[in-house]
C-alpha cells in the first residue's frame, strides 16, 4: 500500500504549486486541499463566504487568517484527510496560519513543507501567460492553449485569464508573498521540516525532484512519516 503523507507546498504564485500538488496528491493518494480552489468554488456558488472573499481575491489581497484557518480546519477534519493525510496548496500563507495549522495537527506533525523555487522574472512571465478553466481549474497558457477555441480539454469549461493574474493584482500578490509568506521558509527550516526544490524546467522533472526530496526525508525518518 502506498503510504499517505501530510505535505504543504510553498512557492511564489506561478511557481507551479497547483500542478505539482495535483501530481503529489495522485502519487501519495491523498486529497489535494487548495484554499484558492475552495474560495473560487465559494465565489462561483455565491455562498456567504464567496461574497465576502471575491473583491479581496480579485485585488490579490490575502483574506483573514481566522477565516482561512476555519475553512481549512473543517476540511482537514474530514475522514479522507484523517485516513491518508493531505497536500495543502496555498496555505499557510502567513506565520500565524502556520502556527494555527501546527496547533490543529498537534500531536501529529506535518511531514514536510516543500518550497518550489522559481525566480521572480520567470513567475511574472508564467502568470501573465496563464489561462485557467473556470469550471475545473485546469491550467493552460497562451503558448499551450486548449485544443479547441479556449474550451477546456478536460471538462469543456471556458478557459479564461484569472482576474488576479492581471498585472496590478500580480504585483500585489508577489509583494504580499515576499512580505507575508516568504518568512515561512525560515519558519519551517528552523523546525527541520523544509525541503527546497528548484521549480525550473518541465513539470515532470520538477515532480521527480519533489518526490525525491520527500522520499529522502521519509528514509531519514526510518521509512515512515508520523
Ligand atoms: P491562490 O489560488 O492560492 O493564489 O489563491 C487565490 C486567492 O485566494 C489569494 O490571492 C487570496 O486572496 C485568497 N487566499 C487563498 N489562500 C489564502 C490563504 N491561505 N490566506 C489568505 N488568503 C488566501
Amino acid at each position: 500500500m502506498v503510504p499517505g503523507a501530510r505535505l504543504i507546498v510553498l512557492g511564489k504564485q506561478g511557481a507551479g504549486k497547483g500542478t505539482q500538488c495535483v501530481r503529489l496528491s495522485h502519487h501519495y493518494v491523498v486529497p489535494h486541499v487548495s484554499t484558492g480552489d475552495m474560495l473560487r468554488a465559494a465565489v462561483k456558488q455565491g455562498t456567504a463566504l464567496g461574497l465576502k472573499a471575491k473583491d479581496q481575491m480579485d485585488r490579490g489581497e490575502l483574506l483573514g487568517d481566522d477565516l482561512i484557518m476555519g475553512m481549512v480546519a473543517s476540511r482537514l477534519d474530514e475522514s479522507d484527510v484523517r485516513a491518508r493525510g493531505f497536500v495543502l496548496d496555498g496555505c499557510p500563507r502567513t506565520v500565524a496560519q502556520a502556527e494555527q495549522l501546527a496547533a490543529f495537527l498537534n500531536p501529529v506533525e506535518l511531514d514536510m513543507a516543500v518550497d518550489i523555487e522559481v525566480p521572480t522574472a520567470q513567475v511574472l512571465r508564467r502568470l501573465a501567460a496563464r489561462r485557467v478553466c473556470v469550471d475545473c481549474g485546469a491550467n493552460y497558457s497562451v503558448s499551450s492553449p486548449p485544443l479547441i477555441n479556449w474550451t477546456c480539454d478536460v471538462c469543456g469549461g471556458e478557459v479564461i485569464q484569472r482576474e488576479d493574474d492581471r498585472e496590478e493584482a500580480i504585483t500585489r500578490r508577489l509583494e504580499l508573498y515576499e512580505r507575508q509568506t516568504a518568512p515561512l521558509i525560515d519558519w519551517y527550516r528552523a523546525r527541520d521540516q523544509l525541503a527546497a526544490v528548484s521549480g525550473i524546467g518541465a513539470p515532470d522533472s520538477v515532480t521527480r525532484r519533489v518526490i525525491k526530496a520527500i522520499e529522502v526525508r521519509r528514509d531519514r525518518k526510518g521509512g515512515r512519516f508520523t
